[in-house]
């Protein structure tokens, strides 16, 4: 790892050295996130725009100076990020604003944003050696572990654990990567601790995002892609839906680290959004106490996380951006479900299009202006979740196999007008 310096705890600053299995502070426990440090002049002095845009690899690892591997451990092969951004006049008026851009990271390998955290795992964890790694999560995390997990050819396992509840669908995508699923029979909280007993225990790898300092560095890789796109004229606003905390803690490192070796002179402002029914960073973010942690009541099961082990990181860096924090409720997030689906053809799960549902709220409250350019990060397929989904969609028209039959009901519906029908 040619640029990286050190692993800093951003709780008493300390600094260790950077192996890829130093996870939290030994000395500050839960509260020692560990950050990656680069050396910017070194990056600065090898690298640039230039040899970027030279470079035919869209993918994360195109951005290899800015993430802590080293060049020659064996990678995933699945291409993981350089997902489309899509400019929308129609969605634009919608919303009240000149500008919309959506960046539809439902387009990754296993569907969602969490496949950038996941690539970076499996090759931390051949750097460790282990060929196991395990994670507790219901949804996206997991499935992106297994997914990239799977591409390795047979040579790694994945292991995950999830409580009993976990949705059906998200299991079954999986069993289809061929994980090994063990539903535990308790809360998330008591999966969680037994994943991490089993990961000390075996030696395994730990792909527990919130502590693991590399996958936030992969997660980071959005905001690099979307300056890149932007030809690094950065928009006003950057808006992602919240849950552990730990996708817009990585953007907001991504854009740090951009402004840092100078390729941006600007950072956007961050909007993290939070369900109504399961908010606890936004809260903590709004009144300055302690997070508390709160029940998990929201169809937004992705982020859906009453106790978030990323909050510190993530309020750190909406506050230097400058940023802000709203809640949206199960309705407002299935009517962005379906606004987003009918004026730009992209599915969204629910909580990957919260985001967007707290752009709108923010335009209303005109906290956003009008002409701002706001980008919203699309997180993960709508296909994943079909049961919420249907609550967002409309009606299917029924009909005898008989033209009039269809005649009458199009007019009936407005499908036809007055000189269209037969
Ligand atoms: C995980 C996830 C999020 C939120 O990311 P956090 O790091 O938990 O804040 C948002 N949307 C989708 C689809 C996700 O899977
Ligand atoms: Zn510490």
């Amino acid at each position: 790892m040619k640029y990286v310096s050190n692993l800093v705890c951003i709780n008493c600053g300390k600094r260790y050295h950077p192996e890829p299995e130093r996870y939290l502070c030994p000395d500050c426990g839960d509260r020692g996130l560990l950050e990656v440090e680069y050396n910017y002049k070194k990056i600065k002095k090898d690298w640039s725009k230039e040899a970027l845009e030279e470079d035919r690899n869209y993918n994360i690892w195109r951005y290899l100076p800015l993430l802590p591997v080293e060049s020659d451990t064996p990678r995933p092969p699945l291409r993981v990020g350089w997902t489309p951004l899509y400019q929308n006049e129609k969605l634009a008026a919608e919303l009240g604003l000149k500008n919309i851009y959506l960046k539809d990271d439902g387009l990754n390998p296993t569907g969602s944003l969490k496949d950038r955290a996941s690539a970076l795992a499996v090759v931390k964890a051949r750097e460790a050696r282990a060929s196991t790694v395990a994670c507790s999560s219901t949804g996206n995390a997991a499935s992106s572990l297994a997914g990239n997990i799977a591409s390795m050819g047979g040579r790694m396992k994945a292991v995950i654990f999830v409580p009993e509840r976990a949705p059906a669908g998200k299991v079954t995508q999986l069993l289809i990567y061929g994980a090994r699923v063990v539903s535990v029979r308790g809360s998330y909280e008591e999966a969680y601790y037994l994943s991490d007993t089993a990961i000390k225990r075996w030696g395994w790898y730990n792909r527990n995002a919130a502590i693991n300092p590399y996958l936030v560095e992969g997660k980071k890789t959005v905001a690099l892609e979307l300056a890149e796109q932007f030809n690094w004229q950065m928009p006003d606003w950057l808006t992602f839906s919240v849950g552990d905390g730990c996708t817009i803690a990585g953007a907001w490192k991504g854009l740090h680290d951009l402004k840092e070796i100078g390729f941006i002179d600007r950072i956007p402002r961050l909007l993290g959004v939070q369900a109504e029914g399961c908010a606890p960073i936004t809260r903590s973010f709004k009144t300055g106490e302690p997070l508390k942690v709160t029940t998990e009541d929201t169809l937004a099961d992705s982020i859906a996380v009453g106790n978030p082990r990323n909050y510190r990181k993530a309020i750190n860096g909406i506050r230097y951006s400058g940023g802000e924090m709203v809640n949206v409720s199960d309705d407002e997030i299935l009517e962005m479900m379906r606004l987003l689906g009918r004026t730009t053809g992209i599915f969204g799960e629910p909580a990957g299009v919260a985001g967007l549902a707290g752009v709108r709220k923010m335009v209303n409250r005109g906290l956003i202006k009008r002409n701002d350019r706001v980008v919203a990060v699309i997180t993960g397929n709508g296909l994943k979740d079909i049961k919420n989904a249907q609550r967002a969609a409309g009606k299917i028209l029924e009909v005898k196999p008989d033209i009039e039959e269809l005649n009458r009901l199009f007019l009936e519906e407005g499908v036809l007008n007055e000189e269209e029908k037969i």
